[in-house]
């Protein structure tokens, strides 16, 4: 039996998966159980920010594996503590307090949750709990029941109804609707600072300003999803910072490169003061308000902390720059009339195709038929929707490493 015949007969078909079977990766590589060689600019979805088996990653899993892979949050779990210490003190920067879940969808949830205390705490003028977020169209924030709920697409959320209550989708980079669109039960805003999912569509400096200042007239927290942008994905740390740094949020939800490839997500809420009394934000999460079995287990944290400190060290949210700056250059060059527009930051960047130029067979969308061909010529890349191409190399991608996939790009991509 083939791994996709086993595939098919046992695991349920949540996902259209390629007949690729990879089984071995180093850095930017991938093998496949054929031996064939893939150049891997989807590194699990802008997860393994290191690319694969980093060797420092690797050691620390290696190192923390033969001493304790878990213990429950009962007690104390020094290495979730210094991991925290490392995202708040190198990456955020602003004081606050830290929670690690799974996945970032968890990640998610634990922002609506505190979004909800918020709402208790300090309710509309009847006393009655505020309790609505607000998210965008086009946005995406997980797949369980709240983060689903938060996202701003139905085909996400078609026949999961009825959803979670609580959640309005407003357009994204229109300031004015949202100050237009407040109503004396919301208690939060949520928003992507490039949308990952939805298309690679960055937010603009005003619209994140426009957002931070609606917050602080209507007092709303203003939560950041940075699952896929953040731990220098998008050239900063945080991609906010580098889009409009004088912003400061009250929560952020992290996941996917935070840990190079263990399974962990994270929260942070912000140490403000919310009220006259001097009650602080993250005390609204208090003893039993919030928890999870595996979360920031002595394992997934060891090796999360070996990714942020190369991250840091290394300075790769600069380092991604560079790179980016070399793919546009090499873009702009080529002017292909196929690419329409290049969106996003660092690398997270987004390849906008024309439709009308690229014939699709059985159904298959313009961004599918070439991510396709792309696979068969050996590089690796997701699509963002029906139309973009997406580009998510390793933070440490070697400007060699970036040459030979365009290389393969341009032979494709000059086809149409
Ligand atoms: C991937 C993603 C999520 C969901 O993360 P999971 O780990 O799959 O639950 C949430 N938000 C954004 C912005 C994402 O890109």
């Amino acid at each position: 039996m083939t791994p996709a015949d086993l595939f098919s007969q046992h695991v349920l078909p949540t996902y259209a998966r390629f007949p690729l079977v990879p089984v071995r990766g180093e850095g930017c590589r991938l093998w496949d159980d054929t031996g064939t060689s893939y150049l891997d600019f989807c590194t699990g979805i802008a997860v393994c920010s290191l690319g694969h088996c980093h060797p420092r990653v690797v050691e620390a899993i290696r190192d923390q594996a033969g001493k304790l892979l878990h213990v429950s949050n009962l007690y104390q779990i020094p290495q979730q503590a210094e991991l925290a210490a490392e995202i708040i003190t190198h990456h955020v920067r602003i004081p606050g307090k830290v929670f690690f879940s799974n996945s970032g969808a968890e990640a998610n949830d634990g922002l609506i949750k505190s979004a909800r205390r918020f709402g208790h705490h300090r309710p509309q003028p009847d006393g009655s709990p505020r309790f609505e977020v607000i998210t965008f169209q086009q946005s995406f924030h997980g797949r369980t029941l709240g983060s689903m709920a938060a996202t701003g697409q139905t085909k996400i959320q078609e026949r999961f109804d009825p959803l979670l209550p609580g959640f309005r989708y407003l357009p994204y980079n229109d300031g004015s609707a949202l100050a237009a669109g407040i109503r004396p039960e919301t208690a939060a805003v949520l928003l992507e600072p490039v949308q990952g999912e939805g298309g690679v569509n960055a937010a603009t400096p005003e619209f994140l300003r426009a957002v931070a200042s609606v917050c602080k007239q209507h007092d709303l927290l203003f939560l950041l999803d940075e699952v896929q942008t953040g731990f220098g994905r998008c050239g900063d740390a945080m991609a906010w910072r580098w889009i409009a740094p004088e912003i400061e949020p009250d929560g952020i939800s992290w996941a996917k490169g935070l840990g190079g490839g263990v399974p962990i997500g994270a929260f942070w809420l912000n140490d403000r003061v919310i009220d006259a009394d001097g009650t602080c934000l993250p005390s609204l999460m208090g003893p039993g308000s919030h928890g999870s079995t595996y979360g920031g287990n002595p394992l997934v944290c060891a090796a999360a902390l070996a990714v942020l400190q190369e991250i840091r060290e290394k300075e790769l949210a600069a380092h991604a720059l560079l790179m980016e700056a070399r793919i546009r250059k090499t873009l702009r060059e080529w002017n292909l009339p196929v690419v329409v527009e290049v969106r996003g930051h660092g690398l997270l960047l987004g390849l906008q195709l024309d439709p009308a130029r690229i014939p699709t067979p059985e159904g298959k969308t313009p961004a599918l038929v070439v991510v396709t061909r792309l696979m068969e010529r050996g590089l690796l890349v997701p699509a963002a929707g029906p139309h973009t191409l997406r580009l998510l190399p390793p933070l440490n991608v070697t400007p060699a490493e970036i040459d030979e996939a365009l290389a393969i790009l341009r032979e494709v991509l000059r086809d149409f």
